[in-house]
């Protein structure tokens, strides 16, 4: 009994791992007002079909616009809790929300900033990941390249424009992973 529980706690969790601007909600030039969120459509039936087989879903997210001076840090973090209890009111567990804050033309380079890898490693490190069994759906290229480099083993390119990639799958509509 003892025996059985501990192998389950050693076992690594999987992630799904989510870019946040054009795969959760619909991409707009620096978002920050919940008024103007629209949710991509499948997001919620995408996350559940996930959650159910044991992935942990983390959202990692470029967020320039506060180098910029469009919106604070505060106003990110109002949003991503409006958003966490969106999610939770569709039965879905956000676990952690990821953000790189900077822009190399407003306050330098930065270690996180994708296609940078830093924010999927420490989320590796912190909920003892098994990053091979993980997945990323991002809709730019540069989410595709931190995945790898973190050594995420399933990619996802969602884009209905782009015909190459690095991604082990392109998919024009969400629907198509669930
Ligand atoms: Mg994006
Ligand atoms: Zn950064």
């Amino acid at each position: 009994m003892t025996l059985l529980k501990e192998c389950v706690l050693a076992t690594a969790s999987k992630a799904l791992f989510l870019d946040r601007d054009g795969v959760i909600n619909v991409e707009k030039e620096y978002l920050y007002k919940i008024e103007e969120v629209a949710f991509v459509t499948g997001i919620f039936e995408l996350c559940r079909h996930y959650q159910q087989q044991g992935y942990l879903i983390i959202i990692v997210t470029n967020q320039s616009g506060i180098a910029r001076g469009m919106y604070t840090e505060e106003d990110f973090a109002q949003l991503s809790a409006w958003m966490q209890e969106a999610f939770a009111k569709e039965g879905i567990t956000i676990s952690a929300i990821y953000n790189c804050p900077h822009h190399p033309d407003f306050t330098g380079d930065c270690a996180c900033r994708k296609p940078k890898p830093k924010m999927l490693l420490d989320a590796a490190r912190q909920y003892g990941l098994d990053m091979a069994h993980s997945l990323l759906i991002g809709d730019s290229e540069r989410d595709i390249e931190a995945a790898v480099a973190a050594g995420v083993g399933e990619t996802v390119l969602l884009s209905s424009r782009v015909k190459s990639s690095k991604a082990t799958r392109i998919v024009t509509e969400l629907s198509c992973l669930y």
